[in-house]
């Protein structure tokens, strides 16, 4: 069995709060019919019962409904006060539940009937199993169990005709029945909470996970909503997370493939590199030919980056005419090498043939380091950008490695090698 979902105290809450008017309802019905009832003189008490609590029943009815109601009360005007309820409360919820259900059958039924609290008891055991969880239901469960074999004790040493073994068999079947309906709900609240987690995912852009539909022993409703996610998976991951210009992760893929490339990096203990790359004048583009143009141009520059990187590499289109380069497992000398090539390819590239040929230059700055934590992220990003304007002040179309105080490495791309900062 998988791990059961923690209920939160403010969900839990929630349920008992709407529950309370059903819980209200219920009361006030089983205690008005009972004083209707004997008002018009057709309130019969059960022969055990009216061994136990004389004749005077109406009175025991109303009471235990009133008492009962009163707790309801209570326990809703703590709730509203605390906004959260902890599994505590619940369980007495749960529990005077069952003392009203047990009791009421003492009162109004004879002990052949007593089963009849089981019965209502599963309803009962239903609910808290959804809206309570596993653990409660099981509590129930057997608090059922106790309340019956009680009220039949009760029964026996007040002279009726009590057969155990009826009583175990009609127990046992009741204990089966139970499990197996908790069993089979159970099995569907997790594959609902797998769902659930799925779309939360999905929400915050992560479309990794599919559902696993050849798991679900019988297929159902809830594996066809799960195959009709994975149906829509990837058409959604290429909606939220790419950038339809340049084909390229837009900004919160990106955010989301840097994430889990540090996190596997940090695992591995690898390098990563990252590339800030920036188009040279690129507003001169748009001025002499046009937005249209401009944006034939960023098309055909994610093109070529996505070209130029290796199939694990993530491309980026970080904003206008920025992309971010992330290289998984790469060196610092790996990292050169790619900006390198990719200026170069940039250098020898015309966009926008065969009208109006576009030549155009890119700048970029490049870091490339271990990765210690998850935290680095920011880190990484804010050097890689402190490359990318060096590369920007000293006269753009190069590459800048990035170094503490940038006065180590740069290189122009002209004669591609590294030159000295200022040459
Ligand atoms: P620098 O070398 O300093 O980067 O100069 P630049 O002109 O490239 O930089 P600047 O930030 O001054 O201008 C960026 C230009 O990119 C301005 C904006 O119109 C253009 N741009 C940004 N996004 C798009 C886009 O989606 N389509 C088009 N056609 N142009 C864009
Ligand atoms: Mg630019
Ligand atoms: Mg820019």
């Amino acid at each position: 069995m998988l791990p059961e979902r923690p209920r939160a105290d403010t969900a839990m809450a929630a349920v008992l709060l709407w529950q309370t008017r059903y819980r209200l309802a219920l009361a006030l019905l089983a205690g008005g019919a009972t004083i209707g009832l004997s008002s018009l003189g057709l309130f019969t008490l059960a022969d055990t019962a009216a061994a136990v609590v004389g004749t005077r029943a109406s009175w025991f009815v109303g009471g235990v409904t009133a008492a009962y109601a009163l707790l309801v009360l209570a326990l809703q005007t703590w709730v509203r006060r605390t906004r959260s309820a902890s599994s505590a409360l619940s369980t007495l919820m749960v529990t005077a539940d069952l003392v009203v259900v047990f009791w009421l059958v003492f009162l109004l039924t004879g002990h052949e009937n007593y089963h009849l609290g089981l019965l209502l008891a599963l309803f009962s055991l239903q609910l808290t199993h959804v809206y309570f969880g596993r653990s409660q239901a099981l509590l129930m469960l057997a608090a059922t169990a106790a309340g019956y074999l009680l009220l039949n004790d009760v029964a026996l040493r007040h002279g009726a005709n009590v057969h155990w073994g009826e009583v175990l068999t009609t127990l046992v079947v009741f204990g089966v029945g139970s499990l197996l309906v908790t069993r089979v709900q159970s099995n569907l609240h997790e594959r609902l909470d797998t769902l659930v987690t799925i779309f939360e995912r999905a929400e915050e852009g992560d479309f990794s996970s599919s559902y696993d539909v050849a798991a679900d022993e019988r297929p159902d409703a809830i594996t066809s909503v799960g195959r009709a996610y994975n149906r829509m998976r990837t058409q959604l991951a290429g909606i939220v997370l790419s950038d339809p210009l340049s084909g390229c992760f837009n900004r919160r893929g990106f955010e989301q493939q840097f994430r889990r490339e540090l996190a596997r990096a940090a695992r591995a203990h690898t390098d990563v590199a990252l590339l800030a790359i920036d188009l040279d004048h690129f507003k001169q583009v748009n001025d002499t030919h046009g937005h249209l143009v401009g944006d034939r141009v960023i098309a055909e520059v994610g093109e070529l980056l996505r070209a130029s990187a290796r199939t694990d590499d993530v491309v980026a289109r970080t904003g206008g005419e920025e992309f971010m380069i992330l290289a998984p497992n790469t060196s610092i000398d790996g990292a050169q090498h790619l900006a390198l090539r990719i200026v170069d390819a940039f250098r020898r590239r015309i966009f926008v043939e065969p009208s109006p040929r576009v030549s155009l230059t890119v700048s970029v700055g490049v870091v490339a380091d271990g990765v210690p934590n998850e935290g680095i992220a920011e880190d990484l990003r804010a050097r890689a950008d402190e490359a990318l304007y060096a590369a920007k002040r000293s006269g753009r179309n190069r590459v800048v490695m990035w170094s503490s105080g940038l006065d180590a490495l740069r290189l122009k791309h002209a004669e591609g090698k590294p030159v000295a900062p200022g040459s």
